[in-house]
C-alpha cells in the first residue's frame, strides 16, 4: 500500500459531466487541476455504466435555439461526428479524450474521497484536504488545495466538511412554490437501472431468476409502457427509492429494481403478448443511477418562481431550459403518471451564488448537488445543464485560485471578469454581451464580401395542410413591410395571419399581439400571396406570425433550412404517453411545438430589407441567438468565390490570436445516445475550409491561417509569431453542406492579452 500526496491548484471529485467541464474549464485557464472519479469510467450518470441519455435546455425539442455551447456544446457536437449512432462505450470515449488533452488535468480514477479535513468554525469552514483509496491500486491519495468542487451528485465532500445542505422537499411555505407539498419531507426523487435488449437473429429462451418480480401483480403494465425493442433510457421510469434514503439504502434499492428489470424481461419474452422470440438481454446496469441526495445551501437558493419567471440575475453564469420534471415518490409502483412537466416560457438563467457554500468557505458545488430547492432541482438536474453548470464552477474556481480570492468575493468583486472569461471560452450566459476591451476586433472596421439582406425561402418541397394554426418566426431588423407565403388554395378563402412579439428576446412564443392582417386568396396553386404585415418594433427582435388555421390552404415547406427562421404548430396533444409524462398543453413552448419541423422553414420570402445578418454582428458581443440569429450570412455563395469578413483598424494592430465562432445550429437538438438521430454528422452551417490572410504594408493580402476540414463552432489560432497588420481578411471557401457562409464571431487578440 502506498501512501500519497498531491498538491493542485484545485481538486474536483465527482467526474460526471459537472465534474468533467469544471476540471476542463479550470485547466484551459492554467491551474493545475486533480480529477477524482470513484468509477473506472467518467461520465457520471450519462458514462456506459448507467446510460441516461444526456438533456440539456433544448428539452428534446421543446425549446428553440438553446442547445449548450462551450464545452458541453463541444462534446454534443465532437459525439454527433464521431458517434452519431449513440454507442455508449464511444460516448465514454469522447469524455475521456476530452479529459486527456487537457496537460493540466491529473485523472485518479477508481479514487473514491471518503475523508476530508476541514477547519474553522460552523459559518467559516475551510477545507484542507480530501483524501482518496484508489481501488484496485492500493493507493491512499491526500490532495491538498486552494480550491475543493464537490461534484460528487450526492455531495459526500461537503457533507464531510460540514457545509449546509438541504435533503427532500421543502415546504411549500418556505420559497412560495406551488409545486412544493404543503409539509417539508425527506422524500426524492428515486433512483434507476436501465437495460439494454438486442435481436439476435434467431430464437432465444429466457428462464427469469428465482428473485424476478412478476410485475402482472402490480400497476406496471396498466400504468407504464413496455415494448419489445426499447432499450436503455426509454426504461428510465423503473425507478424506485424515492420514500428511501437513496444512499444509505442503495444496495436495497438496487435489489428491487433488478427484481423488476428481470421481472419486466420475464413480461416480455413469455407472456405472449410481445414479438419477442429473437430477442435477448445485452446488458443491465448495476451501478444504481441516482436522481437526488444533498443540496447545497448556496448564497441563493434557486427556486420554482426563478425558473418560470425566467428570473435575470446580475450573477448569471449559465443557463437552463428542461422543464421541472418531478417524480412520484413510489416512482414505478406510482398510480400517477411518472413524471410531470412545468415549462418556463424559454431558457431561465442560474447565478454563481447557488454554485458556491454558504459556510465553506473555499468550496464550490456543480451538477445535481447546487444549491436549488427540490422543485428548481426538477429542472437543473439534467446533464447538459449540470455540465454548463460545471463549466461556470470551474472557471469561478480558476479565476478564485488565480486571483487568491474566496467564491463569495469574486462574486462580490469580479463578476465581470468571471462572465467575460466565460464567453470567451464560449460559455453562453443568455442576454449577456462581451465587452472585453482586450479584444481588438470590437475596435475595428467590419465589412463582408456580400451580406444577406432579405429572407426568400423559394425553393418549395412537401406541402403542409393548414388544418391547425402554425407560425414562422423570422427576425424584424429593424422593420417588417410586409411578407410573401408560397401556398396552395383549394377554394377561394380569407387567410388570418397575426404577428406577435415574443417579449423576451431569449422566448420564442407568442407575447403580444402587434398586427392581425385578413388576406383574400384565390383559388391557386404554388402562388405567393402578400401578408400585409407592418411591424417596426422599438428595437430589433423577432416577429412570431401566426397563420390560423384554414382547411382550403396548404403551406410550402422549404428545401433548406435558413438561419434565424423557424417555424411551429399548434397542438394540443401530447407526443408521449401521459402514463410516463404529464406536458400541461396550454404551455406556449408545448402549445407551439416544433417537433419534426426543426430545419423546415415555410417557403417564404420578406419584403423589407433587413440587417439581421450583418457582418457587425461578428463583433457585437452576441454569440448565439437572442432576439434574432446575431451572426454573418452571406448571400448564396458562388462556386469557387470564397465570401469574407475584414476587419479593418485605423492603425496597425499586434495580433497574435484569433477567435473564430461558426454556426453550428444550437436550434439542433444532439443527444449523446439513442433517443433520436441527427442525420448528419457534422452541423452544415459550419463553416469547412477557411483561410485567414493579413494586409501586409505594402498592400498585398498575406495568408497566415488555412484551415481545412473544419467541423468545430469555435477555433482558436494561436500564431507562432504575432503579426502586424491594419485588416484581416477571414475567407470562407466551402461549408458542410450550406449554401451560405456564416460567421458568428471573431474575436482577435495581442500578445500577451489572452
Ligand atoms: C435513471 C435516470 C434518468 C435520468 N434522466 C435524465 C435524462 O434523460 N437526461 C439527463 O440529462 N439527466 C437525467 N437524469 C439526471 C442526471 O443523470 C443527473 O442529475 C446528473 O447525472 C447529475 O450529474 P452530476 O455530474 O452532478 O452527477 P453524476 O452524474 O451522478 O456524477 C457524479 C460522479 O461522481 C462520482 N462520485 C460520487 N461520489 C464520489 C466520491 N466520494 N469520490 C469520487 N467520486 C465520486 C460518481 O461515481 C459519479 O460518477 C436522470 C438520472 C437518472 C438516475
Amino acid at each position: 500500500m502506498k501512501h500519497e500526496l498531491v498538491k493542485p491548484d484545485i481538486t474536483v471529485i465527482g467526474g460526471g459531466l459537472a465534474g468533467v467541464c469544471a476540471a476542463i474549464s479550470a485547466a484551459r485557464l492554467g491551474q493545475q487541476v486533480a480529477l477524482v472519479q470513484n468509477r473506472p469510467v467518467l461520465g457520471g450518470n450519462s458514462s456506459s455504466e448507467v446510460r441516461v441519455w444526456v438533456c440539456g435546455a433544448t428539452a428534446h425539442g421543446i425549446n428553440r435555439y438553446a442547445r449548450e455551447t462551450g464545452i458541453m456544446g463541444e462534446l454534443f457536437v465532437e459525439n454527433q461526428y464521431r458517434n452519431p449512432e449513440g454507442n455508449p462505450y464511444l460516448w465514454d470515449l469522447i469524455i475521456l479524450e476530452a479529459v486527456r488533452t487537457e496537460s493540466n488535468i491529473s485523472l485518479y480514477l477508481n479514487t473514491d474521497v471518503h475523508e476530508v479535513e476541514a477547519t474553522g468554525d460552523g459559518d467559516e469552514r475551510m477545507i484542507t484536504s480530501v483524501t482518496g483509496w484508489m481501488m484496485g491500486s492500493e493507493r491512499k491519495i491526500r490532495f491538498e488545495s486552494q480550491i475543493y468542487l464537490d461534484c460528487t451528485g450526492d455531495g459526500l465532500v461537503g457533507f464531510l466538511a460540514g457545509a449546509k445542505f438541504a435533503l427532500g422537499r421543502e415546504a411549500r411555505s418556505e420559497y412560495g412554490e406551488e409545486w412544493a407539498p404543503e409539509v417539508a419531507d425527506e422524500i426524492t426523487l428515486g433512483s434507476t437501472l436501465l437495460f439494454y435488449t438486442k435481436d439476435a437473429g434467431a430464437p432465444v429462451r429466457y428462464i427469469p431468476p428465482s428473485f424476478a418480480k412478476d410485475i402482472t401483480q402490480t400497476s406496471i403494465p396498466i400504468r407504464r409502457v413496455i415494448r419489445s425493442g426499447d432499450s436503455g433510457c426509454h426504461y428510465w421510469w423503473i425507478e424506485w427509492g424515492g420514500e428511501h434514503d437513496t444512499v444509505h439504502d442503495n444496495e436495497l434499492i438496487r435489489d428491487e429494481l433488478w427484481s423488476v428489470i428481470y421481472g419486466i424481461w420475464d413480461y416480455i419474452k413469455n407472456s405472449g403478448k410481445f414479438d419477442a422470440d429473437n430477442m435477448t438481454l445485452e446488458w443491465i446496469g448495476s451501478l444504481p443511477g441516482k436522481r437526488e441526495y444533498r443540496r447545497f445551501t448556496g448564497d441563493y437558493v434557486l427556486t420554482q418562481n426563478d425558473i418560470i419567471s425566467q428570473r435575470e440575475f446580475p450573477d448569471a453564469v449559465a443557463f437552463g431550459g428542461w422543464s421541472i420534471d418531478l417524480h412520484p415518490p413510489q416512482g414505478m409502483y406510482a398510480e400517477a403518471s411518472g413524471s410531470k412537466h412545468m415549462h418556463a416560457d424559454g431558457v431561465y438563467h442560474v447565478p454563481f451564488r447557488s454554485l458556491y457554500s454558504a459556510n465553506v468557505r473555499n468550496m464550490l458545488m456543480a451538477g445535481r448537488d447546487i444549491s436549488a430547492s427540490h422543485v428548481a432541482f426538477g429542472t437543473t438536474r439534467v446533464m447538459a445543464t449540470c455540465a454548463v453548470i460545471g463549466e461556470a464552477a470551474g472557471t469561478g474556481a480558476a479565476l478564485c485560485a488565480a486571483m487568491g480570492v474566496s467564491p463569495r468575493e469574486l462574486y462580490a468583486r469580479h463578476l465581470a471578469v468571471l462572465q467575460q472569461t466565460l464567453l470567451r471560452q464560449d460559455a453562453s450566459i443568455i442576454g449577456v454581451r462581451s465587452h472585453d476591451e482586450l479584444d481588438l476586433a470590437r475596435r475595428a472596421k467590419v465589412t463582408a464580401s456580400s451580406t444577406l439582406t432579405g429572407i426568400a425561402l423559394e425553393q418549395p418541397g412537401e406541402t403542409y395542410p393548414l388544418g391547425t394554426d402554425v407560425a414562422l418566426l423570422l427576425p424584424v431588423h429593424p422593420v417588417l413591410s410586409g411578407l410573401e407565403l408560397l401556398l396552395d388554395a383549394s377554394s377561394d378563402t380569407a387567410l388570418t395571419v397575426e404577428l406577435w412579439d415574443t417579449g423576451r428576446k431569449e422566448n420564442y412564443v407568442p407575447h403580444s399581439l402587434q398586427v392581425t392582417a385578413n388576406v383574400n386568396v384565390t383559388t391557386g396553386t404554388a402562388q405567393w400571396v402578400k401578408l400585409p404585415l407592418e411591424w417596426r418594433p422599438e428595437e430589433p427582435q423577432n416577429a412570431f406570425i401566426i397563420i390560423r388555421s384554414n382547411k382550403a390552404v396548404s403551406l410550402y415547406h422549404s428545401t433548406e433550412a435558413h438561419s434565424g427562421v423557424l417555424i411551429f404548430f399548434k397542438t394540443e396533444e401530447n407526443h408521449v404517453s401521459k402514463n410516463l409524462e404529464d406536458h400541461a398543453t396550454d404551455q406556449p413552448v408545448v402549445l407551439w411545438s416544433m417537433q419534426g419541423l426543426a430545419r423546415q422553414p415555410f417557403c417564404c420570402r420578406t419584403l423589407s430589407e433587413t440587417t439581421a445578418y450583418s457582418p457587425e454582428n461578428t463583433v457585437n458581443g452576441y454569440h448565439r441567438p437572442y432576439g434574432g440569429p446575431q451572426q454573418w450570412m452571406s448571400q448564396p455563395m458562388q462556386s469557387g468565390q470564397p465570401e469574407w469578413v475584414q476587419l479593418t483598424w485605423e492603425e496597425p494592430q499586434s495580433l497574435a490570436e484569433l477567435h473564430l465562432t461558426f454556426n453550428d445550429d444550437v436550434n439542433e437538438d444532439l443527444v449523446n445516445l439513442h433517443h433520436h438521430h441527427t442525420t448528419f454528422r457534422v452541423m452544415p452551417e459550419l463553416v469547412r475550409n477557411y483561410r485567414v490572410e493579413m494586409l501586409s504594408q505594402s498592400g498585398e493580402w498575406l495568408e497566415i491561417i488555412s484551415a481545412a476540414e473544419n467541423r468545430k463552432r469555435k477555433v482558436i489560432h494561436t500564431l507562432d509569431t504575432p503579426v502586424y497588420s491594419q485588416a484581416l481578411r477571414v475567407n470562407m471557401d466551402a461549408t458542410n453542406g450550406s449554401k451560405y457562409a456564416e460567421l458568428i464571431e471573431i474575436r482577435a487578440y495581442g500578445e500577451g492579452t489572452r
